[in-house]
């Protein structure tokens, strides 16, 4: 598990609360503070939610295939079986302990395994469809970002954080796939980017989605303070912030949001990544140039890395160089960058799995997708060990590694269905067949699915029959 040091133990002490027993408990974090009936939402701030009916009316038995379940290496033959959006039991191969009626999917030839995890997209940016005065529309940027993520859940990305957009959009969105109104990953999203005036996101030449949209400017620790109370209060799942800032700033936002319960990615370089990673962010995003020291201090203090390599790259591709902006003075190439990568792996840093997938890019998922899982494959990592990265190790990122990540029981149910051995060979996740989302069949066929609505009864009595 990777808990950061916001997981400071403050042993309070409560007295009487409880029915007039004095207890004394201990506090290790926000998410500690709930009681045992306590029902909460199933996103990182873990808010107090009404439990409600979800997921599979009944019980759903996906068997034949192979089990990738993200907790082993290796996959093995056996059977998910799953109720509501749980998933109750990985039973093994010959054992058919589910209820009669249970409605059973064949999976034969195939491969089940925990949804993926895409840690760094931006949903509701705009696409080359959208219309110049649309850029910063809330609603056209809700819509984009629909039909942008069903993209992603077809090809089995059960959840994604994303990384800035404009205004309430990022939250919008975050709401209503959370209640399955609409067919989609699961959104954490961070809203906008905070940065120092004419930082990254906010810097020359200024574009639309470097406005103050999508961007929160911040100066004095003060003011990082309570951009980070803003962002928290309009509903962000995480913070991102963006080079550059001051060292006082940026330990002002760290330490505030992780007193809230928000952990903190960095979209940043060179001495800023260094600032930030003194000031005990969660993560950084981006390959990016950093020090040695910076990344022994990664990976001494448990802070995660975001790579997103097949975006740079593209840019390595198509200019021949990191086209620098007003706030990022310096150059890199190709190699460099990749040998940043290199460094983090042998250095023992956590790595995640995000693409930084973004507009028009979403229509070429899931090949931005594999391509970053390619990047660690040749860095060493085994196709097994990649998926557990995009899966697992990002859930454990976010602070979902309780319910999200792997197929054990207890967990969501995101399950998706590979006609292959992505554990073998990554290709094979460009055949995803069948996904379940939060319990539910979403993608199957090549279709998407939204479960039928349930209609209410009409208000009784005076049906017309009564009338004369
Ligand atoms: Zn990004």
């Amino acid at each position: 598990m990777i808990h950061s040091t916001r997981h400071l133990a403050r042993a309070l002490l409560i007295g009487g609360l409880l029915g007039g027993t004095a207890l004394a408990q201990e506090f290790h974090d926000r998410r500690t503070v709930q009681f045992p009936t306590q029902v909460t939402a199933d996103n990182p701030q873990r808010t107090p939610a009404k439990a409600r009916e979800q997921g599979f009316k009944g019980t759903l038995v996906l068997t034949g295939g192979r089990v990738f379940d993200a907790v082993k290496s290796q996959a093995y033959a056996g059977s998910v079986v799953i109720q509501q959006n749980k998933i109750v039991s990985i039973l093994p191969a010959g054992s058919t302990s589910w209820p009669a009626e249970a409605t059973i999917v064949d999976i034969s030839g195939k491969t089940v395994m925990p949804g993926l995890i895409d840690m760094h997209v931006h949903s509701t940016y705009p696409t080359p469809e959208t219309p110049a005065d649309m850029t910063v529309n809330e609603g056209h940027a809700t819509l984009r970002a629909l039909r942008s993520l069903q993209m992603l859940l077809e090809n089995g990305i059960t959840s994604v954080r994303d990384m800035s957009g404009p205004l309430a959009a990022p939250y919008v969105i975050s709401e209503w796939l959370e209640k399955d109104m609409a067919p989609g990953p699961r959104v954490f999203a961070a809203g906008h980017i905070i940065t120092g005036t004419g930082g990254h996101a906010a810097d020359r030449p200024l574009t639309p989605i470097h406005s103050a949209a999508y961007t929160r400017e911040a100066d004095g620790a003060d003011d990082w303070r309570k951009a980070v109370r803003e962002t928290f209060k309009m509903g962000a799942s995480h913070i991102k912030i963006a080079s550059h800032f001051a060292p006082d700033e940026v330990k002002a936002a760290v330490e505030e949001a992780h007193r809230l319960g928000l952990k903190v990615t960095c979209d940043c370089e060179t001495i800023y990544t260094t600032m930030a990673v003194e000031a005990g962010v969660d993560s950084i995003e981006h390959p990016l140039p950093r020090t040695d020291a910076t990344i022994r201090m990664m990976a001494q203090k448990g802070i995660a890395s975001i790579p997103t390599m097949q975006v740079y790259q593209g840019g390595f591709d198509t200019r021949g160089d990191y086209a620098g902006t007003a706030s990022r003075r310096f150059s890199m190439a190709s190699q460099t960058n990749y040998d940043v990568l290199k460094k983090m792996i042998a250095a023992g840093v956590t790595i995640g799995v995000g693409t930084d997938n973004i507009g028009g890019a979403f229509a070429s998922t899931p090949n931005i997708y594999i391509a970053d899982l390619k990047f660690l494959q040749k860095a060493g990592y085994t196709p097994a060990k990649a998926l557990i990265a995009a899966t697992r190790v990002n859930a454990q990122i976010m602070d979902m590694g309780d319910k999200l990540g792997t197929l054990e029981a207890g967990k969501l149910a995101d399950v998706i269905v590979v006609a292959g051995n992505p554990d073998q060979n990554l290709d094979d996740l460009a055949k995803v067949d069948m996904v379940i989302r939060n319990g539910n069949i979403v993608v199957q066929d090549g279709r998407i699915f939204m479960p039928r609505h349930v209609p209410n009864p009409l208000p009784k009595p005076s049906p017309p029959e009564a009338l004369k």
